[in-house]
């Protein structure tokens, strides 16, 4: 279109103001600004917008009533921020692995190399990426763990005569400079200094020693930023993601809302979908647990998986969005034991990284409700009991597990009978602590059962010996609780004397050797 035939035309925009029959786009639409540009350009109304958007993308709790919280259809419109958050990722993450591509090409086999880390969008504390796609890595074997380097004796130096070596040598304190690198933050690439026998100036080494702990800071900062970020405790936008494609793949039908935010997860239900193979069927209710991805939450529950064998070589060398994720794993595993034994429970659907996707206990939306908040007849209250006497002994024989948070919280009553929910935090009976855990569930269990008119409830002693098998016979809490701390340390004499590897306790339900 010419010139000419714009202003030919103009005429018939409409009655406006002259400027606008001269705008060679024709006439703007009609709608009213309802502020003034003062406004507008207010940063306080900036502001406020950027909130009330925020909130929208981020629900902290999204009421079943509300609509759905994610579906197939609201994925292009529910939120523009969101959206753009989900592409600016996938975008970094492209445009950091095109980075990674030029910088191998230039350097090459080349002994010096150029870092483009610099250029990097995500910063290496704050990736999730690639690799990670894997749910979870088998580190048992680190081929590049190098033996620690020798060093100087207290004394301060080693050799005689002429060959005397203080520990003020270049060799000696370049090596210990090298070994010290360790002490940084084990986000902190140090490489593998120690096995090449590299020799770092005290220089060099106070350079470094600087910048890892200006890294640290800035790790902190991205930290508390992306915290501030999630609108508090909803799940964050790579948890979203995660979910999204969940529903995008049509595995789950809707993700409907929130039914529980705990500390450590939250846990949402969703209507399933089809599954991609056919010989998986998803169940029509499940139950979504989003473990945290805050870490400060589950720095008190380090004992139950440090000291899990079948984690323990793990956990040194992972960072802690994969220990994290070690959760999730576990929580997998332990619930397809209890499947396996029979104990109505969960049904794993899926693991992704740290989300579980598992069967709903309830219907229609509605959770089955908890041990403590249910009224049960006294016949019930029985029924219950001995079901639960008989679920620990099977946990313990079969499953070989201790649930281990074991309480009228975590037992859900449906269809007539109970159900156990939350394992993530179950050990084998021969975890270091596995008794103590076990005599505390006792304790949950007897107490409840009392309180709730079971008159043949047992008491935690006798439960315990019951679940258990073994038979000790002190009969006040303390003498108790002593032995089963003797037993405990017995058997940690006895992984010591027979080696670490506790191959005679199979994930099949071995049982433990405490009576030998
Ligand atoms: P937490 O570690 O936060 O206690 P839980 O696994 O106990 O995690 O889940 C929290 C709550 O979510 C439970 O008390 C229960 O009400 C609900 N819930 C968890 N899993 C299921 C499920 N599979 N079906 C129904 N409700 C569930
Ligand atoms: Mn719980």
């Amino acid at each position: 279109m010419d010139s000419v035939g714009v202003a030919a035309a103009a005429p018939d925009a409409g009655p406006g103001p002259a400027w606008q029959s001269k705008c060679p786009w024709g006439a703007p639409s009609t709608t009213s600004i309802s502020c003034s540009l003062a406004d507008v350009m207010s940063e306080q109304l900036a502001k406020e917008l950027q909130l009330e958007e925020e909130n929208a993308a981020f629900p902290e709790v999204v009421a079943a009533a509300e609509g759905p919280f994610i579906t197939g259809e609201n994925i292009d419109t529910s939120s523009d921020l969101m959206l753009a958050q989900m592409l600016q990722m996938e975008f970094d993450r492209e445009y950091d692995a095109q980075l990674r591509r030029e910088e191998k090409k230039i350097n090459g086999d080349s002994k010096v190399s150029i870092s483009f880390e610099n250029y990097r969008k995500v910063h290496p504390y704050d990736s999730d990426s690639s690799e990670d796609e894997v749910d979870w890595q088998d580190t048992r074997h680190d081929p590049y763990r190098a033996d620690k380097p020798t060093t100087t004796p207290r004394r301060g130096f080693i050799g005689k005569g002429k060959d005397i070596t203080t520990k003020h040598d270049e060799v000696v304190c370049g090596r210990k400079n090298t070994a010290r690198m360790e002490n940084f933050a084990p986000e902190f690439q140090v490489g593998d200094g120690i096995g090449m026998d590299l020799k770092l100036s005290n220089q060099v080494f106070n350079a470094l020693k600087q910048h890892a702990y200006s890294e640290e800071r800035r790790s902190a900062r991205l930290h508390e930023k992306k915290e501030h970020s999630t609108a508090e405790k909803a799940v964050d936008p790579k948890t979203r993601l995660l979910l999204y494609k969940m529903v995008n793949s049509g595995m789950l039908e809707t993700i409907t809302g929130c039914i529980s935010t705990g500390k450590e997860s939250v846990v949402f239900h969703a209507y399933g979908g089809k599954s991609a193979t056919e010989d998986k069927v998803i169940p029509p209710e499940c139950a979504i647990k989003v473990f945290k991805t805050t870490l400060n939450e589950f720095k008190n529950r380090d004992k139950y998986i440090k000291d899990d064998y079948r984690f323990k070589d793990r956990f040194s060398k992972l960072n802690p969005r994969k220990i994290i994720r070690m959760w999730a794993e576990k929580e997998m595993h332990n619930l397809t034991r209890m499947q396996n034994a029979g104990i109505p429970c969960p049904q794993v659907v899926i693991l992704k990284k740290h989300v579980l996707v598992m069967s709903f206990i309830g219907q229609d939306q509605v959770p089955a409700p908890k041990l403590k908040d249910v009224a049960l007849s006294n016949e019930d209250m029985k029924k219950a009991y001995y079901q639960i006497l008989n679920m620990m002994q099977q946990l313990y024989r079969e499953c070989n597990l201790v649930h281990a948070d074991l309480s009228e919280y975590n037992m859900l009553w449906h269809d007539g009978k109970v159900w156990l929910i939350d394992v993530s935090q179950s050990v084998e009976p021969t975890h270091p602590h596995g008794l103590e855990f076990l005599f505390r569930d006792c304790r949950n269990v007897s107490q409840f059962f009392q309180k709730g008119g079971v008159a043949e409830a047992l008491n935690e002693r006798e439960l315990f010996n019951a679940v258990s098998g073994l038979n000790i016979t002190a009969d006040n809490e303390v003498d108790f609780q002593a032995e089963i701390e003797a037993l405990e340390k017995m058997n940690e004499d006895h992984v010591q004397n027979h080696g670490k590897k506790l191959s005679t306790f199979s994930s099949d339900g071995d049982p433990p050797i405490y009576d030998e």
